[in-house]
């Protein structure tokens, strides 16, 4: 007899498998979907290894096959086992992001009555016992949910219990209706022959000849609905014609697909330029030594500022993967999986590409899901969760803007990172990773420098005109501004270059970083910020207490009134809002047509689109926004860009707060210029000498590297290290913070005796969002060489989450 080693779906299988036998005549394969009994319930399970010998002694049998055919394959399996070993998470969650659409379905209870009982041998009942067996008798077979709420009592469960004892009732398990189906269409047609049809019509009534007349002709099938309208006539008379056994409903299985192609063009292969070409290059022999298993795998960092054709190398090295007999994945952030996007990459693979993102509808996922599966597509393009499409012979993953840190799963377990999981699949499969961007991660940049990645540069932009420069940036001093009596948002430079961009009929980009904002204190007299002595991170303003809280080490103060530095009263200086922004722009500008950009107002599905082309349309003269805009966006009418405050990221209580300023002003940068008519950005800051700003006006990433990477080995931060963050959430704030504490004492006790000397910890403090749904949050972070080995030898209490190598604020 041989078993099978099962993730099951089910919360309190945590990070194993489970032992079940095989029963004799069902035939098991790595990967299948299964029933397994599990306590007392039926539950979703995947076969992850067949073994001679199962892990416990006492086993039970497999209940049944749910799919035929394996729904994993063996790579995805050690996938789904590397995933929940390195991020910590249950297996199943792991097994889950890689299989069909709409897969987990849940068991539902019923009740029913035993075919052997009666009225007779009914012992005396309580009140509650014979109402719940009338219930149950008079319908049959009642779902346990049903009962619960008919009766509205919590000890229905208990009565049951009881009659269940008395073997009144009994209970059955079924599954939940499957989500998705394949999509099926009605489609009208004749039930006899078209000569036989001829004939027939001349004896009917003329609504009804005329239809089947028309089925007569028809060379492509239609619908009812079609049909009654190109003959005009009543449902009716459609029922009327199938009655008489002339015509006949045919059900028809159609694909929903997301990409409408009527509107795309194919397009070609540019001539590369030389830089393009010599990144293709590497690139193509890369892919061809992978694929003769001269190397296992390779991983590439395509390092190309905004607008040098990063694209076309991934589109050139696509169709060689595509030679060679591979299929490929590539990923973009959510935000910039937009339909031109899409286009560029169909019109050069037309009816090859697929799309996965989490908008599409449940139905189109599992559509694209299967045919990708079947090896109908060379390359699946989606967001973050694209990485686990089943496409078979995978050979080339792309990764663009891969610093961007939507690639990171935050919210909710296996917490993820794209990279980290492509890399990992490609080892596995034996692919080549291109990670693009003009800003990279700084992690993945110190791994092109030693030598782990490929570097490919792309220094200049390929652009409308021969050798047109990146735009011209301007750091405006804010203090100077203030010192000279503008109090205005708008330094004297930025309104006077609004001013003339306006009416010369240009248009302008007002950016504002809103992430974490009016959230710390500055002194608008000098710039000076309150940090944390300990930890170097800017203290956050908490407003309700009137304090500042260091969000690492918990360090707390009162707001002073005046400034430590200049002893100036003007201390308390928020930062501002888009709609602020608005309203003062209007003031100042009040011939400009505005449009206001952020996440209030996109909301909806389709307003993003609607917004851009609005302003693409010239429908507007300045669009104010925040982080959206600065994402990929091609305005050639935009000539200037105004950054109103560079602070607001910078001062963020987050060790990448220098990092991810200097991609976003560089990434906002990058939209200005894209034309003909050239093009200016102004960063407006209390804070110009900090080195983000210098690299990002300088358009400088070396330089912005090497001093980052400088601070990063200093504060022994990562790449030197990797973090660890765990989350405590709880209703009662005090408890919250007192069970952080036990943590931290329990930690240090198992760092201690392990004789760990590498791992160090820092808070309890309350998370950056402290308050999340109601419930507050406080965390710890562990920081040193391996944290997560010592955390997966600690049974993690209820309530804590723990998050692997963390990219942002929590
Ligand atoms: P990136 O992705 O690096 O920001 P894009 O791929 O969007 O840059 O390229 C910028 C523009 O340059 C696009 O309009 C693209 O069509 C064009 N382009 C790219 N490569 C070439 C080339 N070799 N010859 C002509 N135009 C090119
Ligand atoms: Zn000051
Ligand atoms: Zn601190």
């Amino acid at each position: 007899m041989g078993y099978a080693e099962v993730s099951v779906y089910s919360p309190v299988a945590q990070r194993r498998t489970f032992s079940y036998a095989i029963p004799p005549g069902l035939s098991i394969d790595v990967g299948q979907a299964v029933w397994v009994p599990f306590g007392d319930k039926l539950l979703q399970g995947i076969v992850l290894e067949l073994t001679h010998f199962p892990s416990v002694e006492e086993t039970r049998e497999i209940a049944g096959i749910i799919e035929p055919y394996p729904v994993l394959s063996p790579a995805h399996i050690a996938l789904a086992r590397w995933l929940s070993q390195h991020y910590l998470s249950p297996l199943f969650d792991a097994v889950a992001l890689m299989l069909p659409p709409g897969f987990e379905r849940k068991v539902i209870t019923f009740i029913t009555t035993p075919p052997t009982s009666s009225e007779q041998d009914m012992p005396s009942l309580t009140q509650r016992q014979r109402k719940v067996l009338d219930l149950v008798r008079r319908q049959g077979k009642v779902n346990l949910r049903q009962l619960d709420k008919a009766l509205g009592t919590r000890q229905v469960r208990l009565v049951i219990s009881q009659l269940i004892g008395h073997g009144l009732l009994t209970k059955s398990y079924e599954l939940e209706k499957v989500k998705v189906k394949p999509k099926k269409v009605s489609y009208l047609c004749l039930a006899i022959t078209a000569s036989e049809a001829q004939q027939e019509a001349a004896k009917l009534p003329s609504k009804q000849a005329s239809l089947v007349n028309f089925l007569s002709h028809l060379t492509q099938p239609v619908s009812p609905s079609e049909a009654r309208k190109r003959v005009n006539c009543s449902a009716s008379v459609v029922k009327a014609v199938i009655s008489k056994g002339l015509a006949e409903l045919q059900q028809v299985e159609v694909k929903r697909e997301p990409i409408s192609y009527q509107s795309i063009t194919p397009s070609y292969p540019l001539t590369l330029t030389s830089a393009q070409k010599k990144a293709c290059e590497s690139i193509k022999s890369g892919l061809l030594q992978v694929a003769k298993s001269y190397a296992p795998s390779a991983v590439f960092l395509l390092h190309g500022v905004t607008g040098s054709g990063k694209t076309e190398v991934y589109l050139q090295t696509l169709a060689e993967a595509v030679k060679l007999g591979k299929r490929s994945i590539v990923l973009v952030p959510e935000i910039a999986l937009t339909p031109q996007t899409i286009e560029r990459f169909a019109s050069r693979f037309p009816h090859k590409v697929a799309v996965l993102h989490s908008k599409l509808s449940l139905g189109e996922q599992f559509d694209e899901w299967q045919r990708i599966r079947n090896g109908e597509f060379d390359v699946v393009i989606g967001s973050r969760s694209a990485i686990f499409a089943p496409q078979p012979d995978l050979g080339l993953i792309i990764i663009d803007e891969e610093h961007e840190w939507t690639y990171k799963q935050h919210d909710k377990s296996p917490r993820y990172h794209t990279r980290d999981v492509a890399i990992k699949l490609a080892e596995l499969t034996g692919a080549v990773v291109i990670l693009g961007s003009a800003t990279p991660d700084v992690e993945t940049f110190y791994h092109a420098q030693r030598g782990g990645y490929h570097l490919l540069q792309l220094p200049e932009r390929v652009t409308p005109r021969e050798g047109s420069p990146l735009p011209q940036v301007e750091v405006v001093d804010l203090r100077d501004e203030l010192k000279a009596g503008n109090r205005s948002l708008f330094s004297r430079s930025l309104s006077q270059s609004i001013t003339k961009a306006v009416a010369n009929r240009e248009q302008v980009i007002l950016f504002l970083n809103r992430r974490g904002g009016a959230s710390f204190i500055q002194c608008r007299n000098c710039g000076f910020i309150l940090r944390c002595k300990r930890c170097d991170v800017t203290l956050t303003y908490h407003i309700a207490e009137g304090v500042l809280v260091c969000h690492q080490c918990n360090y707390r103060m009162p707001v002073p009134n005046t400034c430590p530095r200049c002893l100036s009263r003007r201390i308390k200086f928020l930062g501002i809002g888009t709609q602020k922004l608005e309203q003062e722009t209007s003031y100042a500008f009040s011939s400009a047509r505005l449009l206001r950009w952020d996440s209030d107002i996109t909301r909806q599905k389709h307003s993003h689109q609607e917004i851009l082309n609005k302003f693409r349309a010239h429908n507007a003269d300045i669009l104010i926004g925040t982080q959206m805009i600065a994402k990929g966006l091609d305005l050639p009418l935009v000539t200037l860009v105004g950054i109103v405050s560079a602070d607001t990221g910078l001062n963020l209580p987050d060790f990448r707060a220098g990092e991810r300023t200097f991609q976003l002003l560089s990434q906002v940068a990058g939209r200005a210029g894209r034309g003909t008519l050239g093009g200016k950005v102004i960063i407006q800051t209390y804070s110009p000498k900090h080195y983000a700003i210098q690299a990002a006006a300088r358009n400088d990433y070396n330089s912005f590297y090497n001093q980052e990477i400088a601070f990063r080995r200093q504060l022994h931060n990562p790449p030197f290290t990797r973090l660890a963050c765990l989350v405590y959430s709880h209703t009662n704030d005090v408890l919250c913070q007192k069970e952080a504490e036990r943590m931290k004492r329990l930690l240090i006790e198992e760092i201690n005796s392990r004789g760990i000397d590498d791992l160090s910890l820092i808070g309890p403090a309350p998370a950056f969002i402290h308050k999340l749904r109601g419930r507050f949050r406080w965390q710890l972070i562990l920081r040193g060489s391996e944290p997560s080995a010592l955390l997966s030898q600690i049974p993690i209490p209820h309530g804590w989450t723990v998050d692997i190598d963390p990219v942002g604020l929590t």
